[in-house]
């Protein structure tokens, strides 16, 4: 994965530029990985219309590419196979990581 392109805006709004990108390599959501990101973070954002994440606060492009790097080990990497090639699905509730390749089911 790609690290973030990331933007400062002011002393109060940081930017990531290449976020759409950065979640279509991982094929997840921009809105689900902005969740975590921001609920990590302890902050608010929101996503414009090209899908550029800002983030209230001024973060520094290390802590961010760390914290997609969680949201990989978490939500993306399958967990008997290290594949990143998997699908978040939810079945009656449950969440889990199907990998592609192994077909392994990893629930959260
Ligand atoms: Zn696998």
């Amino acid at each position: 994965m790609s690290p973030p392109r990331v933007r400062h805006e002011g002393i109060k709004k940081t930017v990531i530029v290449n976020f759409a990108d950065l979640c279509q390599s991982m094929n997840r959501r921009p809105e689900h990985v902005m969740r975590f990101l921001l609920l990590v973070l302890g902050t608010t954002g929101s996503l414009d219309s090209y899908k550029k994440l800002e983030v209230n606060g001024r973060f520094v492009p290390k802590n961010l590419e760390w914290i997609m790097k969680e949201y990989a080990d978490n939500f993306v990497i399958c967990k008997c196979c290290n594949s990143k090639n998997t699908s978040l699905l939810k079945d009656s509730g449950a969440v889990f990581i199907r990998c592609k390749r192994c077909k392994w089911d990893s629930y959260l």
